[in-house]
């Protein structure tokens, strides 16, 4: 079968590699039908996730068609249409016993990270009964590839931890795909306002299309002065990190009202300064967290009743065979506006 395989850093090739098997009863053989590329995967190929090592079959993203089951999944058969969570979930341990998935002793992220993963014509999935979800029936399997991971991510580690409310102010501090896919949950609790900040005018005209109430673009460095004057002065109730630089978290502190939360989403890679100078005595909360992907079955039933439309995410699509023309579209986005990309195996 074709694959996408991560050769080391800025390295990766079209390669053949043996289809997939199953390796234990609760693995399910599936064959990719869409796929789609995360900013996870350039960071991976930016050498920035040493789990990930060289070899490895790029991608925890996608939906397809069961192939084959292990003796041990119950909840699957072949041929049934699958969509697949970027977390993997044994079901039984300490954390899958909170709902903590992100944090299973034997899965979690490891799809396209320690185990092959889905930028391929097929891929493994362990604990299917758990990691894997039926599609439901005359449902639209692009706008699905959303619900992998970057829906729940913008909604359980964006909107749900930033506990977004009715009348409540927001700003969402990155406008790339994690930030919309915050900007579209948040709107399921009719906050007051939704504040975007980027600095990339295009995706600022996309937020306002996807239910911003005002946008500011950070690059003139007054997006607090602005923020707090759309605010009465006082600042926001939910601040939601989505980019994971220095630079946009203080400024996430900067924006929070007394009592507000500031829900980290972005993955950072070097330390931030928490200024308790001037927070110590505001009733702030930070949070952060890895996507559960516990709000999957929700998002699917909101989907399939049309309160959510997933594939205005959707900006470009490639055959399997020109995934590497997929990735330059999407690591350039500024120049080809992509937000998320689908690719056909
Ligand atoms: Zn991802
Ligand atoms: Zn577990």
């Amino acid at each position: 079968m074709k694959a996408l395989v991560y050769l080391g850093k800025d390295s990766k090739a079209l390669q053949e590699r043996p289809k997939p098997t199953i390796g234990a009863t609760t693995d399910a053989i599936v064959r990719i039908t869409r796929t789609t590329i995360c900013g996870t995967d350039l960071h991976i190929l930016k050498g920035d996730v040493p789990s990930c090592q060289p070899g490895r079959i790029l991608g925890h993203e996608g939906v397809g068609i069961i192939d084959q089951v292990g003796s041990a999944v119950t909840a699957f058969k072949a041929a049934d249409r699958v969509l697949i969570s970027c977390i993997s979930a044994c079901g039984k341990c300490v954390y899958c016993r909170k709902l903590m998935y992100s944090h299973c002793l034997t899965g979690g992220w490891i799809l396209g990270n320690r185990i092959d993963g889905t930028q391929a014509e097929f891929v493994r999935i362990p604990y299917a009964d758990t990691s894997l979800y039926p599609i439901p029936e005359g449902a639209d399997e692009e706008a699905l590839v959303m619900l992998s991971d970057i829906l729940p991510t913008g909604f359980e580690c964006g909107v749900l931890n930033g506990k977004v409310q009715p009348g409540g102010t927001v700003a969402i501090v990155g406008a790339g795909p994690i930030g919309l896919a915050a900007l579209l949950t948040a709107q399921f609790y009719s906050p007051a306002q939704i504040i975007m900040v980027d600095l990339d005018e295009n995706r600022l005209e996309v937020a306002t299309r996807f239910g911003a109430t005002a946008v500011v673009n950070s690059g003139d460095g007054n997006a607090l002065e602005r923020i707090m004057q759309m605010t009465d002065g006082r600042g926001v109730d939910t601040a939601i990190e989505a980019v994971g630089v220095p630079q946009t978290f203080e400024l996430c502190e900067k924006l929070l009202a007394p009592g507000g939360i500031l829900a980290n989403i972005g993955v950072h890679g070097v330390k931030v300064d928490l200024h308790l100078e001037s927070l110590w005595d505001r009733n702030i909360t930070i949070t952060t967290r890895l996507v559960d992907t516990v709000s999957t079955p929700m998002l699917l039933n909101v989907l399939r009743s049309r309160k959510l439309d997933a594939k205005r995410l959707i900006t470009h699509r490639f055959r399997l065979d020109r995934i590497h023309d997929a990735y330059e579209a999407f690591a350039h986005a500024a120049d080809t506006h992509a937000l998320k990309v689908i690719i056909e195996a």
